[in-house]
């Protein structure tokens, strides 16, 4: 929900907003039993589609959809998707859907690593291995990735993230976790590097996404459900690392 004025708005990107007014953010969210939505343009139609399993489309999913689109815009060979949470893992089904592009997914728990090849990631690697950069460049012919899409954004990450990247490559930052790092900036003109970073998505995104859900072509992982008491248990629970994929609160 955008403030319907700004450059951002009048393009219908809202989710980028100079002044926005996103729900659960700027105003009382969903931990309710009805919500009240400022205009009926922001509704999508689910058509079919699982209202708990639209609820994570609409959040995590959107996100890592907007991601990939921006990480296949070099039509990539090989794609690398760092953290496989829950949007990660989303980030891996979509790529795997609408691009053409071979996944390198990296994280450091071997579960989630598993779930991330039944989802259609090609190559995974557990980022505790001291040599994943060397492991990650090889499986990409020791040119480097074409684009990566890091859904971590840390530190160790991000340093992560510029071993790896190919000349031309695409760097596309989503993770809100934060931190700094030091970067030879030198490197960035000599590779001519892209680096963009990925803020939610747009109702357009969104109805390609359920369009996509629909088809059975993305299936997000919903681990656990819960009723609006339980909401306290839920948000425990995320924070004890307890939930695989996204869980669901339906009062
Ligand atoms: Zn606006």
């Amino acid at each position: 929900v955008g403030c319907g004025e700004c450059p951002a708005c009048k393009v219908g990107d809202e989710n980028l907003c100079d002044a926005p007014r996103s729900m659960g953010v700027f105003q009382d969210g969903g931990y309710s039993d009805y919500a009240l939505i400022p205009n009926s343009k922001y509704l999508a139609k689910l058509d079919g589609v699982d209202p708990d399993a639209a609820t994570s489309l609409a959040c995590s999913g959107l996100t890592a959809y907007t991601a990939i689109k921006k990480a296949n815009q070099n039509s990539p060979e090989f794609i690398v998707i760092v953290g496989a949470g829950g949007l990660g893992l989303m980030g891996v089904q979509i790529a795997s859907s609408i691009t053409d592009a071979k996944i390198i997914c990296v994280d450091l728990d071997d579960k989630k690593l598993e779930t991330a090849k039944e989802m259609g990631a090609h190559f995974t690697v557990n980022s505790k291995d001291p040599e994943t950069a060397k492991k990650i460049m090889s499986i990409c012919n020791d040119k480097g990735a074409d684009s990566v899409v890091d859904f971590v954004n840390a530190p160790p990450t991000a340093k992560l993230d510029f071993a790896i990247l190919r000349k031309r490559g695409n760097l596309v930052l989503v993770g809100l976790f934060g931190g700094s790092i030091e970067l030879s900036l030198v490197t960035i003109p000599l590779k001519s590097i892209i680096i963009q970073g990925a803020y939610t998505g747009n109702y357009n995104d969104m109805v390609e996404l359920l369009d996509l859900a629909r088809k059975g072509t993305i299936n997000p992982v919903i681990s656990k459900r819960y009723s609006l008491d339980d909401a306290n248990t839920a948000l425990e629970d995320l924070k004890a690392r307890k939930i695989i994929g996204r869980a669901v609160i339906n009062p």
